[in-house]
């Protein structure tokens, strides 16, 4: 294999090829951070993080096009999911343990000698945001791609901006998208609209999705994506990672 695959990822370039990259001037490393949890009846457990890649591989196209060179490191797939406690594939590590690691895999990025480190995380649980954020505090840099920032936010789509965005229409969509084989479409078909907000109930202090009623670890309208709106959607994302790296 060679061309676009090798040059983009970090884990298929050999050291030479990336030392040879890093020589010819500035390299930015897009870091994709998810997590190993629920996503309903329909979607797999890697779902974040495959949302977060997707979201990788469109920046590095933008970033080209803008004159900037960019790779994909390998991704940060555990993640903090408290909320999903109590389901099968809720595989969480304390949040103190996740920002020393993610802090020291942008230290040894950077002194590889990558100009720059993207955090592109999509697992929107405010714990797990917090900790990778936590990360990149102080970190001259690195910075931190996450559409929970409501700059961000308010061009996604309306189901997201509404809050029922965990394995809905929304997620659905992209990983229709981006990875269609981590969709069950069996499953997917016959779902329920579940009209529960996880920002509101957040708000209110009720912190899992068994106690907010979400019974099938999904909110939103499954049934209702298309890989279309999922195009869509990476390409704000994609938009967002490229904005964040020019803040
Ligand atoms: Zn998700």
């Amino acid at each position: 294999m060679s061309g676009a695959t090798s040059t983009r990822d970090l884990h298929a370039m050999t050291s030479a090829q990336l030392a040879q990259r890093l020589a010819a001037g500035p390299v930015i490393a897009l870091v994709p951070v998810g997590s190993t949890e629920p996503h309903g009846p329909h979607l797999g457990l890697g779902t974040d993080v495959a949302i977060s890649r997707a979201a990788c591989v469109r920046a590095v196209e933008l970033l080209a096009a803008a004159g900037r060179d960019a790779v994909i490191a390998p991704a940060v797939p555990y993640g903090v999911t408290e909320c999903a406690a109590g389901f099968a594939g809720a595989v969480s590590v304390p949040p103190a343990v996740l920002t020393a690691f993610v802090a020291a895999v942008c230290d040894g990025l950077r002194a590889q000698g990558f100009a720059q480190v993207a955090l592109v995380n999509n697992h929107l649980e405010p714990a797990h945001d917090a900790a990778i954020r936590a990360a990149a505090v102080d970190r001259a840099g690195v910075v931190v791609a996450c559409p929970l920032t409501r700059r961000w936010a308010r061009t996604l789509s309306a189901e997201f901006k509404s809050g029922a965005c965990h394995a809905g229409r929304y997620e659905t969509s992209i990983v229709l998208a981006a990875e269609p084989a981590l969709v069950d479409e069996a499953a997917r078909a016959p779902l329920p609209p579940v009209p529960i907000s996880l920002s509101e109930q957040l708000g209110k202090g009720v912190t899992t999705f068994a106690a907010m009623g979400m019974h099938d670890a999904y909110a939103g309208d499954p049934a209702a994506a298309t890989a279309a709106e999922g195009q869509a959607q990476i390409e704000r994302l994609a938009e967002m990672i490229v904005g964040e790296l020019s803040a």
